[in-house]
């Protein structure tokens, strides 16, 4: 994906992991082969792999440059984060930090870190290990948290195993930030000035939200894991194996769908492969991802 320019707002994707998922019917187990191939004249070759039988998936965070703010939209693995239920993940040494520096941003540059939601998948780069302690990787940010969010994993940070899950990340990657006093817990009215817009989308997790961006030229909505592949446009009644309440999942994804299909608003979400950003459009009964 190559910078976003909508008008006075610029957007730069930070790419950690790009490839072939999970099993697809392993990573949905609502999907069936089928599912998938009956969508793949705009599925392939970006978002699945044929050769391979399998859907491609990125993980990735999102810098947004405003006249005034430069804003991190989640923040990935991490750095040699110990994560022993997820082997790809576990000890992973990205050049994230390398590919920040070369779109000219410092990590001190940061004003806000945006948590969509708290999985260990994107809040790694929240923190860094410095003389044996995790401490805040953006030393001037206000980390911004959904409260309902934050209160759920200050009960439950180590309450589910596998990929998606906490696995050790509220403590290390999480906790050190409220520590240091740089956490602002908001709710459903949280804004920044009049470009960011928080949008709850519980579901995936229990405070799960997007942000909507309002610009001079345009609209994007970065998504989280309100949608994890675009299959799920085609099919937002398939969840994924790691969305905690699977009704409300079902229903904020299709609500999404609804809400962006046949509009401007440009789809930015947390692992969509490249290229990345596309729109939601009409396609017979169905939606699909138009890149
Ligand atoms: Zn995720």
């Amino acid at each position: 994906m190559k910078q976003l320019n909508l008008g006075d707002v610029t957007i730069d994707r930070i790419q950690e992991i790009e490839g072939p998922g999970f099993e697809p019917t392993f990573f949905f187990p609502d999907a069936t082969m089928a599912g998938f191939e009956a969508e793949m004249d705009w599925l392939a070759p970006h978002f699945w792999d044929l050769a391979a039988n399998t859907f491609i998936r990125a993980i990735q965070s999102y810098v947004v440059r405003t006249a005034h703010h430069t804003v991190l939209v989640d923040a990935c693995v991490g750095y040699d984060k110990d994560r022993p239920s997820t082997p790809g993940w576990h000890g992973l040494k990205s050049n994230w930090l390398e590919q920040l520096a070369a779109i000219g941003v410092h990590p001190d540059d940061i004003d806000y870190v945006l948590c969509t939601h708290l999985h260990a998948d994107h809040v790694g780069w929240n923190t860094r290990l410095v003389n044996g302690r995790w401490v805040p990787t953006f030393a001037n940010a206000k980390y911004v948290i959904h409260e309902t969010e934050y209160r759920h994993w200050e009960v439950h940070g180590d309450g589910m195993e596998g990929p998606g899950s906490a696995d050790g990340c509220f403590e290390d990657s999480v906790l050190p930030v409220m520590a240091a006093g740089k956490v602002e817990l908001v709710g459903n009215d949280f804004a920044i000035d009049d470009h960011f817009t928080l949008t709850p989308t519980p579901g995936h997790s229990p405070g799960h939200c997007c942000y909507e961006i309002n610009a001079g030229k345009g609209r994007a909505v970065l998504s989280g894991d309100a949608l994890h592949h675009p299959i799920q446009i085609a099919h937002p009644e398939w969840n994924s194996r790691y969305c905690m309440d699977a009704d409300q999942a079902r229903a904020t994804r299709a609500n999404f769908v609804d809400r962006h299909a046949d509009t401007d608003t440009l789809i930015l979400a947390a692992h969509f492969a490249t290229p990345t950003v596309g729109r939601i459009v009409g396609n017979g009964a169905r939606c699909k991802f138009q890149v």
